[in-house]
């Protein structure tokens, strides 16, 4: 069935997605505007944000510090002019949270800063310890009051491009998506497109992240003909309580912050073996530390242990983790907390510029999904939801300059379903989806060697054929799209990660441990077999 024609088609309902619809609406209310996502709207990695937003609101900050900072994080790649491009809009960014009904913690006249790693001041703007929830919320209310057309549950497959003469591929014109309620797969023809489904944690065993976040729109746009850069620099966050049914729930660092302890099983402190800063040292570290440990003692997970702090001053600095880990018979004011380290967040994604273009006409990227340079080789915290906004509102401006100049997109071929069957053996796709997050894990991890990098290298490219072969044979299913998805990510991390022959920023390998101070600083750009030049601005 084919739905619309639409002007702006946003895949993602997170910040980065509502930031483009809400954007656009604002400067064109008569535009037609769908917005897609893969379970309900709120289900996305910004509602589970946690620290807040960082911006120079301080009078003793200043834009030159924040980007300093950036810079200094991001260890020698990030792209200077878009960091600045980030920093210098992030008032803008919190005016308009607020002007959208956003409630911020506040003091006297201003609002509340925090500290977080890596920043040399107060800069971030928060809600409690739910600033996510908080921005997720009110911008889902804002949408929901508008005239864009909204389609939870909706699965985006892959992205259509306009048929040219001798084969060739034109201007993106829409999109399939799978209606995940009854099975259909529906036509969604648009004049503009935009990518905002967030990014691709879930390809490790354990992440910080919700379980949609299967790098799909990075996935996609490759499969379409766009670059994708820095795949190789995944953030992992040092601890995630480690329980099989505490799917992502992470255990903040002022856990640590406050005096707990990063123990063995066997109940023997380890960081001061590893850093002088001990269990206060950056977060790379701490989690290489704990894979080390993990790895050389065989064992699931270390412990966290905060129990010789007053029971009072637990619950009440830390309500949420104590109540989270209690639902799962742990009392951390009585026991450690069992942790493992888990994939946070995807530094690289698709390439674009500043307006979130990619390479592919009318086809944006915006948020976790893209690539900018604003991150380098490791993001700083509370940047990334700023990039959602910034970038966004950068996104909305293109779309609706450009709207009226582009032609309706044409009629768009029925998804083809010929020769294909209900799938009797969806075992095959769990078992997939459950071996390469397993090698992903122990072979594309935290520590990484170029030998176990060539067996995952070895290991995706059969999963790849497997899944393909697979693909071609049954109808699609959310697994199914999803696993197709994850080994394609998959393939680009660990291709990356074999193509940067140093150890830089988020990425550790034990066979170049150190910078390479001789070849100048660079991204890792890959480039898609059916990619055709487009000059970026
Ligand atoms: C636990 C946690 C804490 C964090 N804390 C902070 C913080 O304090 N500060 C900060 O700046 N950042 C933080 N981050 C990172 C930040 O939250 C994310 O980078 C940001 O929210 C990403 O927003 P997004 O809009 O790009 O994607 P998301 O919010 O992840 O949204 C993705 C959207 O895309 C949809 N989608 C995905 N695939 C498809 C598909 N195939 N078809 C249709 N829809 C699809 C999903 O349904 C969802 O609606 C945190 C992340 C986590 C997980």
């Amino acid at each position: 069935m084919t739905k619309g024609p639409y002007d702006l088609l946003v895949i993602g309902s997170g910040a980065a997605g509502l930031a483009v619809a809400l954007g656009l609406l604002a400067q064109r209310p008569h535009a037609r505007v769908a917005v897609l996502s893969k379970n309900d709207l709120s289900e996305g990695s910004t509602r589970y944000a946690q620290g807040g937003i960082a911006a120079v609101l301080d009078a003793a900050d200043s834009t030159e510090d924040h980007i300093a900072d950036t810079l200094n994080a991001g260890a020698g790649i990030c792209v200077p002019q878009t960091v600045r491009h980030v920093v210098e809009h992030a008032r803008e960014a919190i005016d308009w949270l607020v002007d959208n009904g956003v409630v911020f913690d506040r003091e006297g006249p201003g609002l509340h800063l925090t500290r977080e790693g890596g920043h040399s001041h107060r800069r971030v703007v928060h809600s409690a310890d739910a600033t996510g929830k908080a921005v997720q919320t009110s911008l889902e209310a804002r949408l929901r009051e508008s005239k864009a057309e909204l389609f939870e549950d909706h699965n985006a497959i892959d992205l259509i491009r306009e048929k040219l003469p001798r084969g060739q591929q034109g201007r993106v014109v829409g999109a399939y998506a799978l209606d995940r309620r009854n099975g259909r797969v529906h036509r969604f023809p648009a004049r503009s497109v935009v990518l905002a489904t967030g990014g691709a944690s879930r390809v490790y065993l354990y992440s910080s992240n919700p379980d949609g976040s299967t790098g799909d729109g990075i996935a996609m746009a490759w499969r379409a003909g766009c670059r994708v850069s820095n795949m190789e620099f995944s953030q992992f966050h040092p601890t995630c309580l480690y329980h099989p049914k505490a799917k992502s729930f992470l255990v903040t660092e002022a856990v640590r912050g406050e005096g707990g302890l990063l123990l063995r099983p066997d109940g023997t402190r380890f960081m001061d073996e590893y850093d002088v800063r001990a269990e206060l040292a950056p977060r790379d570290i701490v989690a290489r530390a704990i894979d080390d440990v993990m790895k050389r003692l065989g064992c699931e997970c270390v412990y966290l242990d905060i129990s010789h702090k007053p029971a009072e001053f637990i619950t009440s600095h830390f309500p949420t983790v104590h109540a989270e880990a209690l639902k799962f018979g742990i009392d951390m004011t009585k026991e450690p907390l069992p942790v493992v380290p888990a994939a946070h967040y995807t530094c690289g994604g698709v390439l674009t510029d500043l307006a979130g273009r990619t390479d592919v006409e009318n086809l944006y990227a915006v948020g976790e999904v893209a690539f900018t340079g604003l991150h380098g080789a490791n993001r700083m915290a509370s940047n990334s939801l700023l990039e959602c906004l910034v970038l966004g509102a950068g996104a909305a401006r293109d779309i609706a300059a450009k709207m009226d100049t582009i032609a309706a997109a044409p009629a768009l071929a029925p998804w083809d379903e010929t020769g294909v069957t209900d799938s009797d053996e969806e075992v095959v796709v769990a078992h997939n989806w459950d071996e390469l997050r397993r090698f992903m894990w122990d072979y594309v991890g935290i520590v990484r060697s170029t030998k176990r990098l060539e067996r995952a290298k070895h290991r995706v490219r059969l999963l790849l054929e497997e899944i393909a072969e697979y693909y071609g044979s049954f109808r699609v299913t959310n697994d199914l799209l999803e696993l197709r998805n994850i080994a394609m990510v998959a393939d680009l991390i660990i291709r990356s990660a074999l193509a940067r022959r140093e150890s830089r920023g988020l990425h550790y390998t034990i066979d170049f441990p150190t910078l390479d101070s001789v070849a100048p600083p660079q991204n890792t750009i890959l480039v898609p077999k059916n990619f055709s030049i487009r000059r970026l601005t």
